[in-house]
């Protein structure tokens, strides 16, 4: 498959989201990296964005809370080319009702080659990058190709 560039700009639209068990390390994190993230737009489920607003003091845009959809609107905003960056704080030790929307976020990150961060190692490795710095071409598959796919139809 070819692939198809998608510009990364310098001010990135970054997701924060962290599941109950973990917003602690993520306002944490956030308020270690503040004057970074102060120079993106961010975006958050709910309850993190709430919190997130209260530590860091700057606007974010809050969507609903994870278990009420906003899992599937970060989701529909990478879908949409919204959303460039995710770094979300999962807990691997609770099984949660919006399972399958976390799956499906995370999946969807993988469709369009979103960097994610999945715990704190992680996430500071990413922001520490070089490449937060700059503009960046996300390389993407080119799903026109998988548009425009022969369906098998009967006669
Ligand atoms: P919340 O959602 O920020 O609204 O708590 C996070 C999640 O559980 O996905």
């Amino acid at each position: 498959m070819s692939h198809k560039k998608i510009a990364m700009e310098h001010d990135k639209k970054i997701a924060l989201v962290a599941h109950d068990n973990k917003k602690q390390d993520l306002i944490e994190w956030a308020k270690y990296n503040r004057t970074l993230l102060a120079h993106h737009q961010i975006y958050a489920t709910g309850t993190t964005g709430m919190l997130l607003e209260q530590e860091l003091g700057f606007k974010v845009a809050k969507l609903q809370s994870g278990p009420l959809g906003g899992d599937q609107q970060i989701g529909a905003k990478i879908a949409d080319g919204e959303i460039d960056f995710l770094i979300f704080f999962s807990d691997p030790l609770e099984p949660l009702p919006h399972d399958p929307d976390v799956k499906a976020l995370l999946r969807l990150a993988v469709v369009w080659n979103i960097p994610i961060a999945c715990n704190r190692a992680s996430a500071d490795f990413m922001i520490s990058s070089p490449l937060m710095d700059g503009a960046y071409d996300r390389l993407v598959p080119d799903y026109d190709e998988y548009r425009t796919r022969k369906i098998a139809r009967g006669e």
